[in-house]
């Protein structure tokens, strides 16, 4: 690891991974960002500006974009895209305390969706599940819907109402300093597409002009009518030949083939256009999404001879096939490089 004087606002830290004899690889230098300015003893009120969905058809999930007004609090001009920021929904919880901060990824680029940086959005999902029994006094019978608290909250309100929000949060899930030294593949499940909006918008919308690095986005999801930002993805793919948009549909059968694909099944199958993209030095994975994809992805790349680059194994695992390798030991074991940014919940 080598550790440089900050200069030009942002802290150089570069790790230089050791290959082969003589061969080196530097990691991405990250630029500096500011955390946690706003806490939960004393959060701020932002106005919510609009709430709309943004699915591609009607589904059976419902996830809106946001927009919530931070003007004249200190969250103003203070996010990155790749950040997120913390919700406190409204009410007390099941013990009577105020219920506990939620994190939300922030959906725009860093000038925000007002292009001041006082507007800033997030992608909220409905979560809602089938009552489960929590305490000894639950009624076991019990099957209504179970409401998560801050999610169904955010998806609710309505233009003028108040949030109160908390953060920023986040410092590695972030562009590279230097967005043109890299390129980039995108993964995403659900609303894992949140940051990859933002960081979409801040390459090839930038006010220095479109970023000309090559970048792939690979957007997984059970139906095509889930498929969120759908709109602006085909429109920024259709008007920049640098950026492909690829969709991984795992619940619809596909032409000839009886099942669909999640995100690292899309990656195996076409290696031939995936491989040598992830192969070149130059690309910086960004995975965000469900918890799991991880796991597949690490297995994925370690099958596929491209741990070196992006993951730190330990020797217990690298003596065993990747196939085999548990979500656990993945858990213990596996650490990713700096070319492998991951943000799952
Ligand atoms: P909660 O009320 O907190 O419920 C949480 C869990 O409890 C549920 O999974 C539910 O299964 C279980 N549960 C509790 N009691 C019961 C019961 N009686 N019966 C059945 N199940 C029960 N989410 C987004 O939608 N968009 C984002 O952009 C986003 N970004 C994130 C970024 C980060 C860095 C992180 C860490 C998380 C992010 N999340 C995002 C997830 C978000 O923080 C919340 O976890 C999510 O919205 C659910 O919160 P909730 O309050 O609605 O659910």
């Amino acid at each position: 690891m080598v550790h440089c004087a900050p200069r030009g606002g942002y802290a150089l830290r570069i790790r230089v991974l050791r290959l082969k004899k003589g061969e080196i690889m530097a990691e991405p230098i990250l630029p500096d960002v500011q955390m946690n300015l706003v806490r939960a003893s004393d959060p701020v009120i932002a106005g919510v500006v609009s709430n709309e969905l943004c699915m591609r058809g009607k589904s059976a999930s419902f996830v809106k974009h946001l927009v919530l007004d931070v003007g004249n609090t200190a969250l103003a001009g203070a996010f990155r895209a790749g950040q997120s920021f913390g919700v406190i929904a409204p009410g007390v919880d099941e013990r009577g305390k105020p219920h506990k901060v939620r994190l939300y990824s922030v959906a725009c680029p860093t000038w925000g969706e007002d292009g001041a940086a006082q507007h800033v959005s997030t992608t909220p999902k409905r979560l809602i599940e089938e009552f489960v029994p929590q305490k000894p006094a639950d009624d076991p019978d019990d099957h209504q819907l179970f409401r998560g608290v801050c999610s169904n909250y955010l998806c609710d309100v309505r233009a003028g109402d108040e949030v109160r929000l908390t953060g920023p949060n986040g410092k590695r899930f972030l562009l590279p300093a230097d967005v043109h030294a890299h390129d980039y593949v995108f993964l995403a499940t659900g609303t894992g597409i949140a940051p990859f909006r933002g960081m979409l918008l801040e390459l090839l919308e930038g006010r220095d002009g479109p970023c000309s690095s090559r970048i792939d986005l690979v957007m997984g999801s059970p139906y095509t009518t889930d498929l969120l930002y759908d709109d602006l993805l085909q429109r920024l793919a259709a008007e920049h030949d640098n950026f492909h948009y690829h969709t991984a549909i795992s619940r619809e059968p596909r032409r000839g083939k009886p099942t669909g694909l999640y995100v690292d099944g899309l990656l195996n199958e076409q290696f031939d256009y995936f491989g040598p993209l992830l192969d070149n030095e130059r690309t910086i994975i960004y995975l965000c999404g469900l918890m799991g994809v991880r796991v597949s992805l690490f297995r994925m790349l370690a099958a596929q001879g491209l741990s070196d680059a992006y993951l730190q194994v330990n020797a217990s695992l690298l003596a065993k096939r990747p196939g085999d390798w548990s979500s656990s030991e993945i858990r213990k074991g596996i650490k990713p490089s700096g070319r492998c940014m991951l943000e799952v919940y």
